[in-house]
């Protein structure tokens, strides 16, 4: 069954039209062309890349190590590329996404520079018709949002900014070129992941730095090292089995997780267990201890811990309480890495503004003021985070079947089956959508496995001459009733985030991220394959002419 029809009142006719080149658009691409499909995307930025393409900010690196943050379905492609570093930097990682495109060939079958606007199946003609911004149209058999859970930048939500004279930066829509902090008066707002990365780096070339902090993250050091020649080829010897430890573990990457929980061990040991971890850097923290997300106090003595690393590394005593996180639990906002980010508040040339105590109220011509002060400034950055996992989908029309539209659908948070399709939209398909493990697994390998499990429906689809599927309204909310359950036994959401949508205002609070682990989740989507999607409902081409 393949969507070849004439063109309808200029429409484009498509088996498949993927809407995104992230790293979970770009696979789709290649796996879709591989089944023979006729298949185009639309990408926004001018190139490939996704989050990679638009955070060029200073100091924007990955907090998943390299060897795990890479493409696992080609041996040619992990034995051809070497990393650089056990995190890699934005520049490289983005570098690596053009190799991928050039040597898959992907940017022929890619309308850059190009936003859908609407989207709105067919009922009679079971198909999608997608409109952009340009105009262009396309009907659609399979529609797939690549859109990804972070490219909707929520902006600097503080009156005044149109009226400031000086330059103006937003993380995730960073120009191209070059921007010198020489010389200058530079603010930053936000602490978040991407705030934690700016401050050190930008804090060393500008004249003067002012942090604006609200809510205070707990990070860890990072300490990212170049990757020897040695650890190189001993990866590469061994990657493909590597690559499927990974691929059934929780998080989707090379890192132990023990079953010890905290109270099981004596203090002095957790304390060397709690050290060692800080020194080797990196995300080993998470898995130190079995119950450090299920048990409050398990949680509060890893808290304590980094809030006494803060005050050992933080001169003054007024700023590291107030870079001191309170009042949530740790690693239930997503756990930042840094390099050198706590260190960077000794330096005589950056200021600690609480936004707690003292919030900013405004920007101005010259700066931004506060509620007790004005700060003059030539350089505003805004790390303010993004309107994360639902705001893409939102932000275009998506109308389903029988008239209902997913701002309806989605009006209490996001619900789907998997993670991967909504009862109501056939044939719409989703690569790491808000219900799946999302931001709690490796991306890269979450991406892999739902295109893998888009093309299996296509394959049962069309071995049966179906022309649509969607899951079973039951079978939604059964899954999304785990979700829940999974994250109520958690301290997850406990914490005001991008993940609850507290960081939105209007956004209903709720944690829609399937906490159960990637492995699990990688178990209930291939049962359904097996078992010949008995979550889904199909249509049939003879009932549906
Ligand atoms: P974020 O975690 O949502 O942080 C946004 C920051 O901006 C928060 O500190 C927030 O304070 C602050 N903020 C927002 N509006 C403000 C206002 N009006 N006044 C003062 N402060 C304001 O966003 P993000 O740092 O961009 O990170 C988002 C996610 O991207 C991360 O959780 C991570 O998953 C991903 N990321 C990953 C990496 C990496 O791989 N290393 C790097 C960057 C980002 P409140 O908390 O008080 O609202």
């Amino acid at each position: 069954m393949t969507n070849t029809g004439g063109q309808t009142g200029g429409a484009t006719p498509l088996d498949m039209l993927i809407i995104g080149q992230g790293f979970g658009g770009m696979y789709m691409l290649h796996k879709a062309r591989g089944m023979g499909l006729s298949v185009r995307a639309i990408e926004a930025g001018d190139n490939v890349g996704g989050v990679w393409y638009w955070n060029r900010y200073p100091g924007a690196r990955c907090d998943v190590m390299s060897i795990d943050y890479c493409y696992s379905f080609s041996n040619e492609i992990m034995q051809d590329w070497t990393w650089s570093e056990q995190f890699a930097a934005q520049p490289e990682i983005l570098a690596y996404a053009n190799y991928v495109a050039d040597k898959l060939d992907l940017r022929r079958d890619v309308l850059f520079n190009t936003r859908a606007t609407t989207m709105r199946y067919d009922d009679a003609r079971a198909l999608w018709r997608v409109e952009t911004e340009g105009g262009e149209v396309f009907e659609v058999t399979y529609l797939v949002m690549a859109t990804g859970p972070l490219s909707v930048p929520k902006g600097i939500d503080v009156p005044g900014a149109e009226r400031f004279g000086g330059e103006l930066y937003l993380s995730g829509r960073w120009p191209h070129h070059t921007v010198d902090f020489a010389g200058k008066r530079v603010g930053v707002i936000g602490t978040g992941s991407t705030g934690i990365q700016i401050v050190p780096v930008v804090a060393q070339q500008a004249q003067a730095l002012t942090v604006f902090q609200r809510t205070p993250s707990f990070t860890l050091p990072m300490r990212n090292r170049k990757l020897d020649a040695g650890y190189v080829a001993q990866i590469k010897e061994h990657y493909p089995q590597l690559r499927a430890l990974a691929r059934n573990s929780f998080t989707g990457g090379v890192r132990a997780i023990t079953s010890r929980p905290l109270f099981s061990v004596s203090v002095a040991e957790r304390e060397r267990l709690m050290s060692d971890a800080w020194d080797r850097g990196g995300l080993e923290f998470l898995g130190l201890f079995s119950d450090l997300l299920f048990n409050q106090q398990a949680n509060d003595i890893v808290a304590d811990f980094v809030r006494r690393k803060i005050a050992e590394t933080v001169h003054d005593p007024e700023t590291a309480a107030t870079l001191t996180p309170h009042g949530y639990p740790i690693f239930a906002r997503r756990p930042c890495l840094d390099s050198g980010y706590y260190e960077t508040f000794n330096r005589d040339n950056v200021t600690l503004v609480d936004c707690l105590t003292d919030p900013i109220q405004e920007i101005t011509a010259t700066g931004i003021r506060t509620a007790t002060a004005h700060i003059d400034l030539d350089v505003i950055i805004g790390a303010t985070g993004y309107d994360g996992l639902t705001g893409a989908m939102m932000a275009v029309d998506i109308t389903g079947r029988d008239g209902r539209s997913l701002r309806e659908k989605w009006a209490g948070g996001a619900q789907s089956y998997l993670g991967l399709m909504m009862a109501g939209f056939p044939n719409l398909f989703m690569i790491a959508g808000a219900n799946g493990p999302s931001a709690l697994a490796n991306f890269v390998l979450l991406n892999e496995q739902n295109a893998d499990w888009i093309c299996d429906c296509i394959d049962h689809l069309r071995a049966h001459a179906l022309p649509g599927i969607e899951p079973r309204p039951e079978a939604e909310s059964a899954y999304m009733h785990t979700v829940v359950a999974i994250a109520e036994q958690s301290l997850m959401p406990k914490a005001n985030t991008w993940y609850t949508g507290t960081n939105i205002a209007g956004k209903p609070r709720f944690f829609p991220i399937f906490a159960g682990g990637l492995n699990k989740y990688r178990e209930m989507c291939a049962d359904e394959v097996a078992n010949g999607f008995p979550g889904f409902v199909t249509t049939r081409a003879d009932a549906d002419a």
